[in-house]
């Protein structure tokens, strides 16, 4: 198995690259794992001190449920397999307090974490509008969970699908081709077309090009091409390391539940 990155683009948390030797069952494994299995950090319990907003209390947990948080897997585990024994301790839980009184919006970047590598990921993201005299006072706590059971959780979002190449031989009208296209995928010369590769691999109107001319065939190899995108709590790199991880401990569980 091969991979070769294709595109990096870190301020939009994607990452796409080209698997090689490699099956869709496996991609879809991987993929699988992003998605429900990969932890991250979420605001799982609100206590609610003061809350005068417009916002009853249970839509203001849910919002703040929803925001994603910066993970440190490292620092971090499972309540249930603590040593404090789900008791709650700062191995297991991530505390962040909320307190504003002041009308306008209240900001993401005005929580305050109890760890300055784990905080709300998107600073402006708007959390309640407040009108004069209102006030909100919040303590989170957030925990490490799976996607599987919130999608609060889900650390993010996978595709694959087969490496596809396009063949240009005869058109019989170049010019009416180009009409169509609006991915840049062909250039056009006289009455000859040719093929951008670089845009071939984002464009989704492969089989509509084929279907306007037989000179036009669209070819898919066993390469996967698979893009991985972040929510933000962690980095796609660590999302696909974390996701091998859990695979090979599913392995060594089905090794020893099988001997
Ligand atoms: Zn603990």
């Amino acid at each position: 198995m091969k991979l070769e990155k294709i595109k990096e683009e870190r301020k939009k948390n994607k990452l796409t690259f080209l698997l090689k030797g490699s099956t869709d069952v496996f991609a879809n494994a991987i993929r699988r794992l992003i998605v429900e299995e990969v932890p991250t950090l979420a605001v799982e319990d609100v206590e609610v001190r003061d809350n005068s907003s417009a916002l009853y209390d249970e839509m203001l947990a849910l919002r703040l449920g929803l925001l994603p948080i910066s993970t440190d897997l490292k620092s971090y585990q499972f309540k249930e397999g603590c040593s404090c024994q789900g008791a709650g301790c700062a191995q297991c839980e991530l505390k962040i307090t909320l307190k504003v009184a002041r009308r306008g919006y209240v900001y993401a970047e005005e929580a305050k974490s109890a760890d300055s590598k784990c905080t709300f990921v998107y600073p402006k993201t708007p959390i309640v509008k407040l009108l004069p005299k209102q006030k909100i006072d919040v303590t989170m706590t957030a925990v490490l969970g799976k996607g599987k059971e919130h999608t609060k959780w889900s650390s993010g979002w996978a595709i694959f699908m087969h490496e596809p190449s396009i063949k240009v031989g005869k058109v019989a009208d170049a010019q009416a081709i180009m009409e169509k296209c609006t991915d840049g995928v062909f250039t056009v010369k006289g009455n000859t077309l040719s093929v951008n590769e670089e845009n071939v691999y984002n464009s989704q109107l492969l089989e509509f090009y084929s279907s306007l001319d037989k000179g036009i065939a669209v070819e898919y190899s066993d390469n996967l091409i698979f893009t991985v995108e972040s929510w933000g709590q962690l980095s796609c790199r660590e999302m696909l390391q974390k996701s091998a991880e859990i695979l090979l401990e599913k392995v060594e569980m089905l090794e020893k539940a099988i001997t």
